[in-house]
């Protein structure tokens, strides 16, 4: 069992923040953070902490690029960004013009190592996904909606309908995922104008054939996730009623599935027992890559301001939990 990475990245304040609100709660030394004040010592040590300063292009070689790597050789691989609402979740995934995020520059990647590999022939398929209210809907054809799982004998678990392009380079799939940003749900809580209350999967399946007769001859085909969840806040915080709520509910329990799923595969495998990964279509959808000989990585993500300091303990405790 391959250990899952842990990964803090705490966000730069935000600039219309009021002046007691414009710098950072939280000290980061190294692979620690802790708040920086000397009263309140609580001190947490991950595989990687990033600070306010830190870019994608770091954290992509720091964390994601050995797993890229490996989805290209056979391996499967998972990519989590998890925290409250504003925190950088979709800044870590999706980045902006000047500093791309993890998707793009991964996609980048599997095309740059692709073509360093002769002696094997690749095909790639996308697809993208978002888990609104426990239900899935396909970002690449808005026509599929409310889509099922289900296991087949041969390929496992599968999303019954959902589209899947064969793409032949980087810049085509960056097409995709433009078009697919735009189905995206959003909804609106006091928290954040544009919170996000989905999570969505982006999945490239890598699959590859030896060239000629030789050993290398035979079929890999490895999955490879790249999920942006919904946000982590307590339904208490965004002052929900009506939809909102519903939205809240199924959000904390797929997180929660989510956490039970990750603290388990973190056990010893001897006493760790079941797994439920059925407890939630996101861990069901992701099975396949979680657990066994697959990379995991989860990047936590903080909002360093004073006001978000309870959702920043939870998102820690959750990042403690996974280690
Ligand atoms: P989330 O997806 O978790 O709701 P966002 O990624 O949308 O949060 O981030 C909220 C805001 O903070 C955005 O305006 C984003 O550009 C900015 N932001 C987040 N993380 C960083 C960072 N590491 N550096 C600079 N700006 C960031
Ligand atoms: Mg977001």
């Amino acid at each position: 069992m391959e250990k899952i990475c842990v990964a803090v990245r705490v966000r730069p304040p935000t600039p219309d923040s009021s002046s007691k609100n414009a710098s950072s709660l939280w000290k980061v030394e190294d692979n620690r953070i802790s708040l920086d004040t000397p009263l309140l010592g609580a001190s947490y040590s991950f595989d990687h902490v990033f600070d306010e300063m830190s870019r994608n292009a770091c954290v992509y070689e720091l964390l994601t690029k050995d797993i890229i790597h490996a989805a290209v050789e056979g391996f499967n691989g998972t990519v989590f960004a998890y925290g409250q609402t504003s925190s950088g979740k979709t800044f870590t995934m999706t980045g902006s013009e000047t500093d791309p995020g993890i998707i793009r520059r991964s996609v980048r990647d599997v095309f740059e190592r692709i073509r360093m590999i002769s002696d094997r022939e690749f095909l790639i398929r996308v697809s993208y996904m978002e888990i609104y209210n426990e239900e899935i809907n396909d970002l690449l054809a808005v026509e599929n909606q409310r889509l099922q799982i289900h296991e087949h004998w041969e390929c496992g678990v599968f999303v019954d309908g959902l589209r899947e392009e064969i793409v032949h380079d980087a810049e085509q799939i960056l097409k995709l995922l433009d078009f697919g940003e735009v189905n995206r749900h959003f909804g609106e809580t006091n928290m954040n104008v544009h919170s996000s209350r989905s999570h969505t999967i982006f999945r490239m399946v890598i699959e590859s054939r030896g060239k000629g007769n030789s050993s290398t001859d035979a079929i890999r085909v490895s999955v490879l996730n790249l999920v942006d969840l919904a946000g982590s806040e307590r339904i208490a915080k965004t002052g929900a009623g009506g939809v909102r709520l519903t939205e809240g509910k199924y959000i904390n329990k797929s997180l929660m599935t989510l956490g039970n799923v990750i603290n388990k595969l973190s056990e010893n495998t001897k006493i760790r027992g079941h797994i439920p990964y059925r407890d939630s279509k996101l861990t069901r959808i992701l099975q396949p890559a979680l657990g066994g000989n697959a990379k995991t990585c989860i990047i936590c993500t903080i909002a360093p301001e004073e006001y978000h300091i309870e959702e920043s303990k939870g998102t820690l405790q959750f990042a403690s939990r996974a280690k």
